[in-house]
């Protein structure tokens, strides 16, 4: 038998319990499922979508995993607390659902669907061209990145994916290094922005970014508000080089009342909603990988507290 507290939103409760037992139950693992307990020390794994930032980990003394409900690493990862690994979520679910936001908008600034929004104008010089004339770029690559660059790649884009390490057996043309964010910055019609918040990506999207990207190109943030130094951005809006930025994450959130952002014609903010943890989908990843623990099996999804990801 494995104790198991699930660390959430009261409303989700209802909802995860029913579906992590039976999931376990498939997996032929005894649990003891709680939403809360006295007695933190005899807590073996924790199912983690914390409230607040400053939840005192140390006090699961036992603990040998936390499975956190989240993709994002980089809140729990501030919790000076956490000495227990930590396994990130990858959710088929969340997955699918990033593809529906990532191709929706690539489509909406590909067909420049925003020139006719009650333009009042017959603007016929603004037909799209085809998919196979547009280069789409994905800064990041890794889960989400690389399986929305594929969906873009089969819907006729071109499709170019930059990441920390080179990819060298991938479905796409792949990229590494400064020079080549330079080289995909400098082709891509459309860039997509999917990477965690770490010291090595804050500001990535910056004046010399913003410089090297095509003239006309926009830009779709669904990672982090980390990635992107606003005010290069704003300035790459403003002055033309840029066409548009879809924004879904932002360094404070809710992105506040009289953000330049907010008032930016080319700008969509649209708020932290790109894709979210779904309960059937993420129930059978969490326990799948608790149960990979309980038999001695490599966890999946582990979160390298080094590269803060
Ligand atoms: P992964 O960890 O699977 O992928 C991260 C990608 O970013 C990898 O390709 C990685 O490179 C790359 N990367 C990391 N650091 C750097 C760097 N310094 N330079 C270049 N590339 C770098 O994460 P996911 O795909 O699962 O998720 C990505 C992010 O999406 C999450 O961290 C989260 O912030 C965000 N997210 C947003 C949501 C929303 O609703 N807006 C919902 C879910 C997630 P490499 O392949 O070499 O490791």
């Amino acid at each position: 038998m494995i104790n198991v507290l699930f660390s959430a939103r009261d409303a989700l409760w209802p909802q995860y319990q029913p579906v992590l037992e039976a999931e376990f139950a498939k997996l032929g693992i005894e649990v003891n499922l709680v939403q809360e307990t006295d007695a933190p020390e005899t807590v073996d794994y924790l199912i983690y979508a914390p409230l607040r930032d400053d939840d005192d980990l140390s006090v699961y003394s036992n603990l040998k995993l936390i499975q956190s409900l989240w993709a994002g690493p980089d809140k729990l990862l501030r919790n000076k607390t956490l000495t227990q690994p930590l396994a990130r979520m990858v959710d088929p679910g969340m997955t699918q659902g990033m593809i529906d936001y990532v191709m929706g908008h690539i489509l909406r600034h590909h067909l420049h669907t925003d020139a006719f929004v009650q333009a009042e104008e017959w603007l016929t010089d603004v037909a799209p061209p085809l998919p196979s004339q547009r280069t789409v770029a994905f800064l990041g690559i890794g889960e989400l990145g690389m399986t929305c660059a594929v969906a873009a790649r089969d819907y006729g884009f071109n499709v170019l994916g930059w990441s920390r390490t080179l990819k060298t057996d991938a479905p796409i043309d792949c990229f590494a290094g400064d020079d080549g964010l330079h080289h995909v910055l400098g082709q891509a019609d459309i860039v997509v922005t999917l990477m965690p918040a770490t010291p090595a990506t804050d500001g990535i999207i910056g004046a010399d970014a913003v410089a090297a990207m095509k003239d006309g190109a926009a830009i779709i943030n669904p990672g982090r508000g980390e990635l992107i130094d606003d005010d290069a951005l704003l300035a790459g809006l403003r002055s033309g080089k840029l066409s548009g930025a879809t924004l879904d994450v932002f360094r404070e959130e809710p992105l506040p009342r009289g953000h330049p952002y907010w008032a930016e014609p080319s700008v969509l903010v649209t708020p932290h909603i790109a894709s979210e943890t779904r309960v059937p989908t993420s129930s059978a990843v969490a326990a799948a990988n608790i149960a990979r623990v309980v038999r001695g099996e490599p966890v999946l999804y582990l979160v390298d507290p080094a590269l803060k990801y």
